[in-house]
């Protein structure tokens, strides 16, 4: 039996095995740098750099760099601060940041193509800060949603448009929250959208 050679292969065909050597590879860079994330949080190795920080000052930036980059695709963002004063949480910004990343662009994911909201609230609950995110997409089966935030678990694969899912998103998204002592939870209704709720507690 002969091996089939590169050459052989009719141009048109060749695209489409380059498309999908593509798309592989984005999946496996983007499960490579996942997973290096989660054995550098289990090993503790992870640099957090922590410093007091006015949370109102901190989510009116957040949502502002978001807002634009989501309005080149036409989705609205609404923040609401109904905070009373600005108090300090012990943060790494950065690491925040891609906590709510990783909502956001699950938002983005499974959203609506059209017409999709994405709504961010900040309040204070007793001694804590709490960031709301909610979406106007197809919620989450109550089955389902007790297992989100495990490693690897995605609902179905047809609803993803994006190859790349690794199922390791709302994981990382858990784990950095943790590290700031703080919790996640998601609420969610099929048919009317998804609310996540990260609580870090108030510096003292
Ligand atoms: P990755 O984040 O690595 O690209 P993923 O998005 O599939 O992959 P998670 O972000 O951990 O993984 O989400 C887990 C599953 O929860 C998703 O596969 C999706 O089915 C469901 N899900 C998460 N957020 C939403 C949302 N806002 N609306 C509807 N379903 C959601
Ligand atoms: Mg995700």
């Amino acid at each position: 039996m002969s091996r089939p050679s590169y050459g052989d292969v009719p141009p048109e065909n060749k695209d489409k095995y380059l498309q999908i050597i593509h798309r592989n590879i984005i999946y496996v860079n983007r499960l490579i740098d996942d997973l290096f994330l989660f054995s550098k949080l289990d090993m503790q190795k992870l640099n957090f750099q922590f410093a007091s920080v006015p949370i109102g000052a901190f989510m009116a930036d957040l949502t502002e760099e978001f807002r634009l980059e989501l309005e080149e695709r036409q989705v609205r963002l609404e923040y609401t601060d109904m905070t009373e004063k600005d108090l300090p949480v012990r943060l790494d910004g950065k690491r925040m940041h891609q906590a709510i990343r990783n909502i956001i662009s699950n938002a983005l994911k499974y959203g609506p193509e059209e017409s999709l909201v994405i709504r961010a609230v900040l309040s204070i609950q007793g001694d804590s800060a709490c960031i709301e995110l909610s979406d106007n997409g197809p919620g989450i089966p109550a089955d389902k949603l007790p297992h989100i935030f495990e490693r690897f678990y995605r609902i179905d694969n047809e609803r993803t448009k994006d190859l790349a899912s690794t199922g390791l998103g709302l994981a990382i998204a858990r784990e950095l929250v943790e590290v700031h002592r703080g919790k996640i939870t998601a609420a969610s209704e099929e048919g009317k959208g998804t609310c996540f709720t990260i609580t870090l507690p108030l510096a003292g």
